[in-house]
Protein backbone atom coordinates (compact mmCIF):
# COMPACT_ATOMS: atom_id res chain seq x y z
CA UNK A 1 0.00 0.00 0.00
CA UNK A 2 1.33 3.36 -1.10
CA UNK A 3 0.87 6.52 1.51
CA UNK A 4 -1.04 9.09 0.55
CA UNK A 5 0.06 12.81 0.61
CA UNK A 6 -2.13 13.95 3.51
CA UNK A 7 -0.04 10.77 5.34
CA UNK A 8 3.36 11.87 3.87
CA UNK A 9 2.57 14.98 5.91
CA UNK A 10 1.37 13.70 8.92
CA UNK A 11 1.62 10.66 9.81
CA UNK A 12 5.29 10.19 8.13
CA UNK A 13 6.35 14.25 8.57
CA UNK A 14 10.45 14.40 9.37
CA UNK A 15 9.69 14.49 13.40
CA UNK A 16 11.89 16.36 16.09
CA UNK A 17 11.90 13.52 18.30
CA UNK A 18 10.97 9.90 17.87
CA UNK A 19 10.68 7.76 20.81
CA UNK A 20 10.39 4.03 20.53
CA UNK A 21 8.86 1.93 23.21
CA UNK A 22 5.72 3.07 24.45
CA UNK A 23 5.95 2.31 28.42
CA UNK A 24 6.43 4.37 31.45
CA UNK A 25 10.02 5.51 30.36
CA UNK A 26 9.01 6.31 26.94
CA UNK A 27 5.39 7.83 28.39
CA UNK A 28 7.33 9.78 30.83
CA UNK A 29 9.73 11.21 28.70
CA UNK A 30 6.85 12.24 26.23
CA UNK A 31 5.33 14.23 29.04
CA UNK A 32 8.83 16.11 29.72
CA UNK A 33 9.57 16.88 26.77
CA UNK A 34 6.11 18.35 25.05
CA UNK A 35 5.91 20.41 28.33
CA UNK A 36 9.33 22.60 28.36
CA UNK A 37 9.14 22.05 24.26
CA UNK A 38 5.82 22.73 23.57
CA UNK A 39 6.79 23.17 19.81
CA UNK A 40 8.01 19.61 19.44
CA UNK A 41 6.93 17.09 16.99
CA UNK A 42 7.10 13.72 19.05
CA UNK A 43 5.98 10.58 17.89
CA UNK A 44 5.89 7.49 20.24
CA UNK A 45 6.44 4.34 18.08
CA UNK A 46 5.44 0.80 20.02
CA UNK A 47 5.29 -2.47 18.67
CA UNK A 48 1.86 -3.69 20.39
CA UNK A 49 -1.76 -2.67 20.19
CA UNK A 50 -1.11 -1.92 23.75
CA UNK A 51 1.97 -1.38 25.40
CA UNK A 52 3.91 -4.62 25.55
CA UNK A 53 6.46 -4.75 27.86
CA UNK A 54 6.00 -4.39 31.71
CA UNK A 55 4.36 -0.95 32.28
CA UNK A 56 0.96 -2.52 31.95
CA UNK A 57 1.85 -6.21 33.39
CA UNK A 58 3.51 -5.44 36.38
CA UNK A 59 2.80 -5.43 40.19
CA UNK A 60 2.13 -1.55 40.84
CA UNK A 61 4.47 -1.32 43.94
CA UNK A 62 5.73 2.13 43.92
CA UNK A 63 8.76 1.22 45.40
CA UNK A 64 12.42 2.55 45.93
CA UNK A 65 13.59 -0.94 47.55
CA UNK A 66 13.59 -3.23 50.99
CA UNK A 67 15.94 -3.12 53.41
CA UNK A 68 18.03 -6.83 52.04
CA UNK A 69 17.92 -5.10 49.13
CA UNK A 70 19.41 -2.36 49.32
CA UNK A 71 22.05 -3.77 51.60
CA UNK A 72 22.70 -6.59 48.78
CA UNK A 73 22.88 -3.64 45.98
CA UNK A 74 25.67 -1.89 48.19
CA UNK A 75 28.10 -4.48 48.02
CA UNK A 76 26.86 -5.21 44.43
CA UNK A 77 27.37 -1.90 42.92
CA UNK A 78 28.92 0.57 46.42
CA UNK A 79 26.96 2.83 48.32
CA UNK A 80 26.90 6.22 45.80
CA UNK A 81 25.22 4.02 43.11
CA UNK A 82 23.05 2.58 45.57
CA UNK A 83 22.17 6.24 46.88
CA UNK A 84 21.56 7.79 43.61
CA UNK A 85 19.23 4.64 42.22
CA UNK A 86 17.15 4.77 44.86
CA UNK A 87 17.05 8.52 45.53
CA UNK A 88 15.81 8.37 41.61
CA UNK A 89 12.95 6.10 42.78
CA UNK A 90 11.71 8.01 45.74
CA UNK A 91 10.94 11.26 43.62
CA UNK A 92 9.71 9.88 41.08
CA UNK A 93 7.45 8.61 43.64
CA UNK A 94 6.69 11.76 44.81
CA UNK A 95 6.10 12.78 41.38
CA UNK A 96 3.84 10.65 40.37
CA UNK A 97 1.87 11.86 43.03
CA UNK A 98 1.69 15.46 42.45
CA UNK A 99 0.87 15.11 38.99
CA UNK A 100 -2.33 12.44 39.21
CA UNK A 101 -4.59 12.11 41.16
CA UNK A 102 -5.23 9.13 43.46
CA UNK A 103 -8.64 8.54 41.94
CA UNK A 104 -6.98 8.30 38.19
CA UNK A 105 -4.27 5.59 38.91
CA UNK A 106 -5.60 4.02 42.15
CA UNK A 107 -2.99 5.18 44.48
CA UNK A 108 -2.89 3.91 47.68
CA UNK A 109 0.30 4.52 49.84
CA UNK A 110 -0.61 1.05 52.74
CA UNK A 111 3.47 1.13 52.91
CA UNK A 112 5.51 -1.78 51.95
CA UNK A 113 7.10 -4.52 54.55
CA UNK A 114 9.74 -7.23 53.69
CA UNK A 115 9.30 -10.72 55.06
CA UNK A 116 12.42 -12.75 56.37
CA UNK A 117 12.37 -16.32 57.28
CA UNK A 118 14.49 -18.09 59.87
CA UNK A 119 18.18 -19.28 58.11
CA UNK A 120 17.21 -17.50 54.72
CA UNK A 121 19.73 -16.26 52.86
CA UNK A 122 18.71 -12.59 54.75
CA UNK A 123 21.06 -12.66 58.34
CA UNK A 124 18.16 -11.66 60.36
CA UNK A 125 20.25 -10.68 63.32
CA UNK A 126 21.17 -7.59 61.54
CA UNK A 127 18.35 -6.35 60.76
CA UNK A 128 18.16 -3.66 63.35
CA UNK A 129 21.55 -2.94 62.30
CA UNK A 130 21.13 -2.05 58.70
CA UNK A 131 17.46 -0.31 59.29
CA UNK A 132 19.78 2.30 61.15
CA UNK A 133 22.46 2.42 58.74
CA UNK A 134 19.87 2.93 55.80
CA UNK A 135 18.30 4.99 57.75
CA UNK A 136 21.16 7.48 58.04
CA UNK A 137 22.36 7.59 54.68
CA UNK A 138 19.08 7.53 53.15
CA UNK A 139 17.04 10.06 55.23
CA UNK A 140 19.22 12.42 54.79
CA UNK A 141 19.52 11.70 50.93
CA UNK A 142 15.72 11.57 49.94
CA UNK A 143 14.91 14.67 52.40
CA UNK A 144 11.86 12.31 53.95
CA UNK A 145 9.47 14.56 56.28
CA UNK A 146 11.08 15.80 59.12
CA UNK A 147 9.35 15.57 63.03
CA UNK A 148 10.95 17.77 65.85
CA UNK A 149 13.47 18.88 63.45
CA UNK A 150 14.64 15.15 61.97
CA UNK A 151 14.11 13.61 59.12
CA UNK A 152 11.90 10.71 59.47
CA UNK A 153 13.57 7.19 59.49
CA UNK A 154 12.41 4.98 56.34
CA UNK A 155 12.17 1.18 57.72
CA UNK A 156 11.50 0.43 61.00
CA UNK A 157 11.23 -3.19 62.41
CA UNK A 158 7.81 -4.15 62.89
CA UNK A 159 8.45 -7.57 63.80
CA UNK A 160 5.54 -7.61 66.58
CA UNK A 161 3.36 -6.91 63.21
CA UNK A 162 3.75 -10.76 62.00
CA UNK A 163 0.99 -12.19 63.94
CA UNK A 164 -1.77 -10.00 63.12
CA UNK A 165 -0.76 -10.04 59.24
CA UNK A 166 -1.44 -13.82 59.36
CA UNK A 167 1.74 -14.90 57.79
CA UNK A 168 3.53 -18.27 58.43
CA UNK A 169 7.14 -19.31 58.71
CA UNK A 170 7.97 -15.89 58.70
CA UNK A 171 10.85 -14.58 61.93
CA UNK A 172 10.97 -10.84 61.23
CA UNK A 173 9.40 -8.37 59.45
CA UNK A 174 10.75 -4.34 58.29
CA UNK A 175 8.05 -1.50 57.19
CA UNK A 176 8.72 1.74 55.49
CA UNK A 177 5.43 3.93 55.54
CA UNK A 178 6.42 5.92 52.28
CA UNK A 179 5.85 3.15 49.84
CA UNK A 180 2.80 3.06 48.00
CA UNK A 181 0.76 0.73 45.65
CA UNK A 182 -1.16 1.44 41.68
CA UNK A 183 -2.91 0.52 39.06
CA UNK A 184 -0.13 0.58 36.12
CA UNK A 185 -2.40 0.84 33.31
CA UNK A 186 -4.36 3.56 34.28
CA UNK A 187 -1.03 5.62 35.25
CA UNK A 188 -0.07 4.77 31.59
CA UNK A 189 -3.56 5.51 30.09
CA UNK A 190 -3.99 8.96 32.32
CA UNK A 191 0.23 9.62 30.69
CA UNK A 192 -0.72 8.85 27.30
CA UNK A 193 -3.98 11.37 27.62
CA UNK A 194 -2.10 14.37 28.72
CA UNK A 195 1.20 13.60 26.44
CA UNK A 196 -1.78 13.33 23.19
CA UNK A 197 -3.45 16.21 24.68
CA UNK A 198 -0.67 18.42 23.70
CA UNK A 199 -0.44 17.00 20.36
CA UNK A 200 2.27 13.86 21.15
CA UNK A 201 1.25 11.08 18.44
CA UNK A 202 1.67 7.38 19.25
CA UNK A 203 1.80 4.61 16.86
CA UNK A 204 0.63 1.71 18.21
CA UNK A 205 1.32 -2.30 16.01
CA UNK A 206 4.55 0.09 14.72
CA UNK A 207 7.74 -2.26 15.29
CA UNK A 208 11.47 -0.41 14.45
CA UNK A 209 13.13 -2.99 12.33
CA UNK A 210 16.20 -1.13 12.49
CA UNK A 211 17.47 2.51 12.73
CA UNK A 212 20.54 4.52 11.19
CA UNK A 213 21.87 7.57 11.68
CA UNK A 214 23.02 10.36 9.53
CA UNK A 215 24.24 13.99 9.17
CA UNK A 216 20.76 15.47 10.30
CA UNK A 217 19.25 13.20 12.23
CA UNK A 218 17.92 9.46 12.07
CA UNK A 219 15.89 7.31 9.49
CA UNK A 220 14.38 4.58 11.15
CA UNK A 221 12.57 1.62 8.91
CA UNK A 222 9.28 0.02 10.40
CA UNK A 223 6.23 -2.03 9.40
CA UNK A 224 4.98 1.08 7.85
CA UNK A 225 4.78 1.49 4.84
CA UNK A 226 7.43 4.50 4.64
CA UNK A 227 10.54 5.32 6.71
CA UNK A 228 10.24 7.80 9.45
CA UNK A 229 12.58 10.84 9.69
CA UNK A 230 13.77 12.29 13.13
CA UNK A 231 16.04 14.87 14.33
CA UNK A 232 16.53 12.41 17.61
CA UNK A 233 15.87 9.19 18.38
CA UNK A 234 15.54 7.90 22.33
CA UNK A 235 15.16 3.98 22.52
CA UNK A 236 12.79 3.28 25.82
CA UNK A 237 12.62 -0.76 25.20
CA UNK A 238 14.11 -1.61 28.40
CA UNK A 239 13.95 -5.64 28.55
CA UNK A 240 13.91 -5.72 24.46
CA UNK A 241 17.23 -3.30 24.21
CA UNK A 242 19.56 -5.73 22.97
CA UNK A 243 16.90 -6.19 19.89
CA UNK A 244 17.77 -3.06 18.24
CA UNK A 245 21.08 -2.25 20.41
CA UNK A 246 22.93 -5.57 20.80
CA UNK A 247 25.66 -4.11 22.20
CA UNK A 248 23.67 -3.05 25.80
CA UNK A 249 23.96 -4.53 28.89
CA UNK A 250 20.11 -4.97 29.13
CA UNK A 251 18.85 -8.92 29.26
CA UNK A 252 15.40 -9.55 29.70
CA UNK A 253 14.19 -11.19 32.52
CA UNK A 254 10.54 -12.79 32.69
CA UNK A 255 8.18 -11.79 35.92
CA UNK A 256 5.56 -13.92 36.34
CA UNK A 257 2.19 -13.00 38.22
CA UNK A 258 -1.13 -14.31 39.38
CA UNK A 259 -4.12 -12.70 41.07
CA UNK A 260 -6.73 -14.74 43.12
CA UNK A 261 -10.47 -14.68 43.59
CA UNK A 262 -11.18 -11.91 46.49
CA UNK A 263 -10.37 -13.43 49.97
CA UNK A 264 -12.92 -12.58 52.07
CA UNK A 265 -10.62 -12.46 55.77
CA UNK A 266 -7.56 -10.92 53.97
CA UNK A 267 -5.26 -9.46 56.84
CA UNK A 268 -3.42 -6.84 55.20
CA UNK A 269 -3.29 -4.37 53.39
CA UNK A 270 0.23 -3.06 51.97
CA UNK A 271 2.85 -4.11 49.55
CA UNK A 272 5.67 -6.90 50.43
CA UNK A 273 8.35 -7.93 49.87
CA UNK A 274 10.32 -11.89 50.47
CA UNK A 275 13.89 -12.94 49.68
CA UNK A 276 15.51 -9.53 48.34
CA UNK A 277 12.44 -8.95 46.28
CA UNK A 278 12.66 -12.03 44.33
CA UNK A 279 8.71 -12.59 45.65
CA UNK A 280 6.49 -10.17 45.84
CA UNK A 281 2.79 -9.55 46.43
CA UNK A 282 -0.18 -7.04 47.84
CA UNK A 283 -3.44 -6.98 48.02
CA UNK A 284 -6.08 -5.43 45.35
CA UNK A 285 -8.86 -5.17 47.60
CA UNK A 286 -9.64 -8.27 48.47
CA UNK A 287 -7.51 -10.58 46.48
CA UNK A 288 -4.12 -11.40 46.89
CA UNK A 289 -1.36 -10.35 43.59
CA UNK A 290 1.29 -12.29 44.03
CA UNK A 291 4.82 -12.45 41.70
CA UNK A 292 7.99 -13.75 41.45
CA UNK A 293 10.42 -16.95 41.98
CA UNK A 294 12.38 -15.72 39.14
CA UNK A 295 15.39 -17.10 41.46
CA UNK A 296 14.10 -20.65 41.08
CA UNK A 297 14.89 -20.99 37.63
CA UNK A 298 16.54 -18.27 35.96
CA UNK A 299 17.91 -19.70 32.75
CA UNK A 300 14.41 -20.35 31.69
CA UNK A 301 13.28 -17.13 32.79
CA UNK A 302 15.72 -15.04 30.77
CA UNK A 303 13.45 -15.06 28.22
CA UNK A 304 10.99 -12.89 26.17
CA UNK A 305 8.13 -15.20 25.83
CA UNK A 306 5.03 -13.86 27.75
CA UNK A 307 3.56 -17.44 28.71
CA UNK A 308 3.79 -18.18 32.07
CA UNK A 309 4.89 -21.69 33.44
CA UNK A 310 4.46 -24.16 35.62
CA UNK A 311 6.80 -24.66 37.79
CA UNK A 312 7.19 -20.75 38.70
CA UNK A 313 3.54 -21.04 38.74
CA UNK A 314 3.86 -23.69 41.54
CA UNK A 315 6.69 -21.99 43.66
CA UNK A 316 4.18 -19.42 43.60
CA UNK A 317 1.37 -21.42 44.95
CA UNK A 318 3.02 -22.94 47.25
CA UNK A 319 4.23 -19.53 48.71
CA UNK A 320 1.34 -17.97 48.75
CA UNK A 321 -0.12 -21.15 50.45
CA UNK A 322 2.98 -21.71 53.18
CA UNK A 323 3.60 -18.38 53.92
CA UNK A 324 1.38 -15.64 53.39
CA UNK A 325 -1.80 -17.30 54.20
CA UNK A 326 -3.03 -18.07 57.76
CA UNK A 327 -1.96 -22.10 58.45
CA UNK A 328 -5.54 -24.15 57.42
CA UNK A 329 -6.94 -21.42 54.89
CA UNK A 330 -8.78 -22.86 51.85
CA UNK A 331 -6.37 -22.25 48.72
CA UNK A 332 -8.12 -19.25 47.09
CA UNK A 333 -9.03 -19.92 43.07
CA UNK A 334 -6.31 -18.19 40.56
CA UNK A 335 -8.29 -16.35 38.53
CA UNK A 336 -5.89 -14.61 36.12
CA UNK A 337 -2.21 -15.47 35.53
CA UNK A 338 0.43 -13.56 33.11
CA UNK A 339 4.13 -12.25 33.05
CA UNK A 340 5.78 -9.32 31.75
CA UNK A 341 9.32 -8.65 30.44
CA UNK A 342 12.07 -7.06 32.93
CA UNK A 343 15.40 -5.51 31.80
CA UNK A 344 18.29 -6.65 33.96
CA UNK A 345 21.86 -5.77 33.52
CA UNK A 346 25.24 -6.30 35.75
CA UNK A 347 24.11 -3.64 37.98
CA UNK A 348 20.47 -2.42 39.04
CA UNK A 349 21.03 1.29 37.50
CA UNK A 350 19.47 2.60 34.35
CA UNK A 351 21.26 3.41 31.48
CA UNK A 352 20.86 7.06 30.11
CA UNK A 353 23.46 7.56 27.40
CA UNK A 354 23.56 8.75 23.90
CA UNK A 355 24.87 6.08 21.73
CA UNK A 356 25.72 7.96 18.50
CA UNK A 357 24.93 10.59 17.02
CA UNK A 358 21.10 11.89 17.50
CA UNK A 359 20.50 8.28 19.00
CA UNK A 360 19.67 7.97 22.67
CA UNK A 361 19.35 5.24 25.33
CA UNK A 362 16.99 5.13 28.62
CA UNK A 363 16.83 1.30 29.44
CA UNK A 364 17.51 -1.29 32.23
CA UNK A 365 14.79 -0.36 34.89
CA UNK A 366 16.21 -3.68 36.90
CA UNK A 367 12.51 -4.63 37.52
CA UNK A 368 11.94 -1.52 39.17
CA UNK A 369 10.27 1.12 36.88
CA UNK A 370 6.86 2.09 38.38
CA UNK A 371 8.86 4.97 40.83
CA UNK A 372 12.29 5.76 38.78
CA UNK A 373 10.62 5.93 35.57
CA UNK A 374 10.04 10.39 35.78
CA UNK A 375 12.85 10.75 36.83
CA UNK A 376 14.86 8.65 34.05
CA UNK A 377 12.70 10.90 31.82
CA UNK A 378 13.88 13.80 33.40
CA UNK A 379 17.67 12.95 33.02
CA UNK A 380 17.25 11.97 29.07
CA UNK A 381 15.58 14.74 28.46
CA UNK A 382 18.57 16.80 29.54
CA UNK A 383 20.83 14.20 27.76
CA UNK A 384 19.04 15.36 24.60
CA UNK A 385 19.50 18.84 24.96
CA UNK A 386 15.95 19.68 25.12
C1 LIG B 1 5.61 -9.13 36.44
C2 LIG B 1 6.28 -7.83 36.68
C3 LIG B 1 6.09 -7.19 37.90
C4 LIG B 1 6.70 -5.95 38.13
N1 LIG B 1 6.40 -5.28 39.26
C5 LIG B 1 6.88 -4.03 39.45
C6 LIG B 1 6.48 -3.26 40.55
O1 LIG B 1 5.61 -3.68 41.32
N2 LIG B 1 7.05 -2.05 40.74
C7 LIG B 1 7.99 -1.57 39.88
O2 LIG B 1 8.53 -0.48 40.12
N3 LIG B 1 8.35 -2.26 38.79
C8 LIG B 1 7.81 -3.46 38.54
N4 LIG B 1 8.15 -4.16 37.43
C9 LIG B 1 9.08 -3.54 36.49
C10 LIG B 1 8.42 -2.39 35.73
O3 LIG B 1 7.17 -2.77 35.24
C11 LIG B 1 9.36 -1.99 34.57
O4 LIG B 1 10.61 -1.63 35.12
C12 LIG B 1 8.83 -0.81 33.78
O5 LIG B 1 7.51 -1.02 33.37
C13 LIG B 1 9.73 -0.59 32.58
O6 LIG B 1 9.18 0.43 31.80
P1 LIG B 1 9.84 0.73 30.39
O7 LIG B 1 9.07 1.83 29.79
O8 LIG B 1 11.30 0.92 30.55
O9 LIG B 1 9.69 -0.62 29.57
P2 LIG B 1 8.40 -1.39 29.01
O10 LIG B 1 7.19 -1.12 29.80
O11 LIG B 1 8.80 -2.80 28.82
O12 LIG B 1 8.17 -0.70 27.60
C14 LIG B 1 8.96 -0.98 26.48
C15 LIG B 1 8.06 -0.99 25.28
O13 LIG B 1 8.86 -1.06 24.10
C16 LIG B 1 8.13 -1.77 23.12
N5 LIG B 1 9.08 -2.21 22.12
C17 LIG B 1 10.12 -3.06 22.29
N6 LIG B 1 10.81 -3.20 21.14
C18 LIG B 1 10.20 -2.41 20.22
C19 LIG B 1 10.44 -2.13 18.84
N7 LIG B 1 11.47 -2.67 18.18
N8 LIG B 1 9.61 -1.27 18.20
C20 LIG B 1 8.55 -0.70 18.85
N9 LIG B 1 8.29 -0.94 20.14
C21 LIG B 1 9.10 -1.78 20.83
C22 LIG B 1 7.49 -2.90 23.92
O14 LIG B 1 6.37 -3.45 23.25
C23 LIG B 1 7.14 -2.19 25.24
O15 LIG B 1 5.78 -1.76 25.26
C24 LIG B 1 7.57 -5.39 37.16
C25 LIG B 1 7.77 -6.05 35.95
C26 LIG B 1 7.13 -7.26 35.71
C27 LIG B 1 7.34 -7.95 34.40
Amino acid sequence: MAISVWEQATYFAPKDVVIIGCGFVGLWTAYELIKKNPQLQITILERGTIPSGASTRNAGFSCFGSVSELIYDVQLMGEANMLETVKMRYQGLQKIQKIFGKADIDYDQFGGYELFEENGPYDISKLDEDIAYLNKVLAPALQTPKKNGKYLPIYSNETKKIKQLGFQNIKALAFSPFEGQLNSAKLVLALQKEIQAKGVQILFNTEVKKFSSHKKGVTLHTNLEAPIETQQLLICTNGFAQQLVPSLDVVPARGQVFITEPIPNLKFKGTFHFDEGFYYFRNVGKRLLLGGARNKDFKKEKTYSLETSKNIQKHLEDFMMKRILPKGSKKPKIELRWSGTMGMGKIKKPIIEALQPHVFCAVRMSGMGVAIAPIVAEKAVQLMGR
